[in-house]
């Protein structure tokens, strides 16, 4: 069996769900997850985002004009009357719960259950139109199976055994399709796997059937060397190995899910990226093979805040390290970037939920000074430190304020720290240096 994922873009109009419908139009056994379509799980935060302030008129506004929205792509999508009228009260009956909403109090489950209704809607959609067009496809409610338990991690034996149990006590089915992003939380309430989740419920699907491949269909031809956004003549890579894209996704390339590859890379299950616009590209191929040497690719991550920790004492004694790291642990706060001197240690964290309690723990044994709106640019390849071009890349940063640097760390992963503002520059001399084999100065 294969699992099959497309992105917001993918499932963003009537023309590109024909074109999924048609790539899924194979003899393999699938099961298709979708996100919402594109544009919907922002209109929705902001719906959200609308109700809890109270403004409950601009909140009914948007609900509207996102409903007429359906209603149209509902019209263009079924032609079969029947289908066509039970989509439309499938769709006005989301937009009335929406609408329910409006006024009531503000919680965090409440904006869970209204960002859930995107994959709702796409999902539901879709399987219609599979049904009009004669395929043999069933709904699979991520709700009846995705689940999370108390620190956020996928409960994989739930998901499993509820998965494989839906699969096989009804009809069996050519295509299966399910709402990516959705799940319940510990307590079995509605919650999400983050923004761009998506991918994620992909691949934890992907292990829970030990697929035998994860196909993730995106709007890009795959992996990037660069960041297209900001640089020009990127190029797309046809390899990858499972730390190569896990060390990329999560630092910044924004065509994955930072936690994707995990589920997949444990049990050996190829993971491959995919074009819904340009099919017979290649892609990225992302399995335990590495192709290739030195720098491949080179991302950014921006929202990162350094924190630069200085020993009270003159040396830092031992024993302080541990209790720097002990504070970020109770507060649950992951470090991206490390590096150290005799009285001084530096990191980097994403997160700064907590930052305020833990400068003042810390400031219990050491002075803090904090910088925010610095970017992480990672260069990630196979035995990036020994191969013979890469010292040189620091030649190229002679003139971009570097304020931290992890060289060494492991053998896939260099990252910079650098101002915000200096990221383009960064990104675009490294471009030019390491994949256009263009000197400084040049
Ligand atoms: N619809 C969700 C989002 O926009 C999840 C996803 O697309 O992966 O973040
Ligand atoms: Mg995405």
């Amino acid at each position: 069996m294969l699992v099959y994922k497309f992105g917001g873009t993918s499932v963003g109009s009537v023309v590109n769900m024909n074109h999924v419908k048609d790539i899924i139009n194979t003899k393999d056994q699938k099961i298709v997850v979708l996100s919402a379509m594109s544009g919907t799980t922002n209109a929705l935060v902001e719906i959200s985002r609308l109700i809890e302030v109270g403004e409950g008129d601009a909140a009914k506004a948007h609900i509207k004009t996102l409903h007429e929205t359906y209603t149209n792509v509902v019209n263009d999508l079924l032609q079969n009357e029947s289908l066509r009228q039970d989509v439309h009260h499938y769709v006005n009956t989301r937009f009335e719960i929406l609408s329910d909403a409006v006024g009531t109090s503000f919680s965090q489950l409440l904006h869970n259950e209204i960002v859930a209704n995107g994959e709702l809607l796409s999902t539901y959609m879709f399987s219609r139109l599979l049904q009009q067009e004669g395929f043999k496809a069933r709904l699979l409610p991520a709700l009846d199976f995705m689940r999370i338990d108390s620190h956020n991690e996928p409960d994989n034996f739930y998901i499993k055994q509820n998965l494989n149990r839906l699969i096989e006590s009804s009809d069996a089915a050519d295509i299966y399709i399910t709402q990516g992003f959705i799940c319940l939380d510990a307590e079995g309430k509605v919650t999400n796997l983050q923004r761009g989740g998506s991918d994620y419920t992909a691949t934890i699907i992907g292990a829970a059937i030990e697929a035998d491949e994860v196909q993730i269909w995106t709007d890009i031809d795959g992996f990037h060397n660069n960041d297209p956004r900001y640089v020009n003549d990127t190029q797309a890579l046809s390899h990858l190995s499972y730390d190569e894209a896990a060390e990329l996704a999560y630092f910044g390339a924004k065509i994955l899910h930072p936690q994707t590859v995990m589920p997949v890379r444990n049990l050996d299950i190829p993971l491959r990226l995919k074009n819904t616009m340009a099919p017979q590209a290649h892609g990225t191929l992302i399995t335990n093979k590495v192709h290739g040497e030195g720098i491949k690719a080179i991302a950014a991550k921006d929202g990162i805040t350094a924190i630069k920790i200085k020993s009270v004492r003159m040396l830092l004694a031992h024993g302080f390290l541990k209790k720097v790291f002990e504070v970020f642990e109770r507060y649950e706060t992951s470090i991206d970037m490390i590096t150290t001197s005799e009285i001084a240690v530096s990191l980097t964290i994403d997160n700064t939920t907590h930052l305020k309690a833990i400068t003042e723990e810390l400031e219990q044994f050491a002075t803090v000074d904090i910088d925010d709106y610095m970017s992480i640019v990672c260069l990630v390849g196979n035995h990036i430190i020994y191969h013979p071009d890469t010292p040189e890349l620091f030649q190229v940063l002679q003139d971009v304020n570097v304020r931290m640097i992890a060289y060494g760390g492991s053998n896939n992963n260099i990252s910079l720290l650098v101002n915000t503002s200096d990221k383009l520059e960064t990104l675009q001399k490294l471009q030019r240096y390491v994949f256009e084999g263009k000197g400084v100065g040049v």
